[in-house]
């Protein structure tokens, strides 16, 4: 790892991060963007997760409640503080930056974003692309929010990490939905319906847990709470 490779992952962590990794861009050759020129003027993107408390999860028993629905927007905020805090390190240190917001949806039907930041994740070696769609961090499991911040700093790029998911199928025995398919990628699933039946998760966040007094947003939780990674939040394993 290079010094200002070195020197941006500490000066994350300082910013509050919990796990930062970067992202060779052209790992993501061919990636939809909004717009789509998006990642042109970028080589690296930097991949930061916040985790969430392991105790908010234990809460939910099959939909969201509103303490999970402001942890959930709390962490967003803290994640776009820190991309923008970290963009201004690294036009400190001569580089052009571009924070991509944390959960800015562009549409309540496909979920579409301005770029994924779970395929950034994957990439940047965060964590493995779960049989629940979702980025499961050795250290955290699933209960981490990401963020991207977009550079054309040449940083020292990290490796993808191997499927651990094994013959776990929590998430897909749990889901509250039935829209976990129980498949399995060695890197990222080519599309969301390889792993999921997306369009019965989403009609079930947006039609039914959006609507929930004092959630107001379309998450659910459930399949990041099974999921036996990282439970402890020290990484133990399914
Ligand atoms: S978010 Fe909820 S509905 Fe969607 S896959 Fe996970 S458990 Fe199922
Ligand atoms: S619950 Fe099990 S199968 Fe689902 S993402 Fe976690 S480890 Fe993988």
């Amino acid at each position: 790892m290079t010094d200002v490779t070195k020197a941006l992952k500490q000066h994350a962590h300082s910013l509050g991060a919990d796990l930062v990794g970067v992202a060779d861009l052209a790992m993501l050759e061919g990636i939809e963007t909004t717009p789509p020129d998006l990642l042109q003027p970028f080589i690296r993107a930097v991949s930061l997760a916040v985790k969430l408390p392991t105790a908010v999860f234990e809460q939910l028993v099959d939909r969201p409640t509103p303490l999970y629905a402001q942890v959930y927007l709390n962490a967003n905020l803290l994640l776009d503080q820190i991309a923008l805090r970290l963009c201004g390190w690294l036009e400190r240190h001569g580089a052009s930056a571009f924070p991509i917001p944390a959960s800015q949806a562009l549409d309540m039907e496909d979920f579409t974003a301005h770029l994924s930041a779970k395929a950034v994740a994957n990439a940047a070696g965060i964590g493995w692309q779960g049989k629940s769609l979702l980025i499961v961090t050795p250290q955290f499991g699933p209960r981490v929010r990401l963020v991207t911040v977009l550079t054309d700093l040449p940083l020292v790029a990290d490796e993808p990490m191997k499927n651990r998911c094994g013959s776990c199928t929590n998430c897909a025995d749990a889901c509250v939905a039935q829209a976990i398919r129980n498949a399995s990628t060695a890197f990222r699933f080519d599309s969301r319906d390889e792993a999921l039946d997306f369009r019965r998760c989403a009609v079930k966040l947006v039609d039914e847990f959006r609507k929930l007094p004092l959630v107001d947003k379309p998450i659910c939780g459930i399949c990041i709470k099974v999921c036996p990674w990282g439970r402890s939040g020290s990484g133990n394993g399914a």
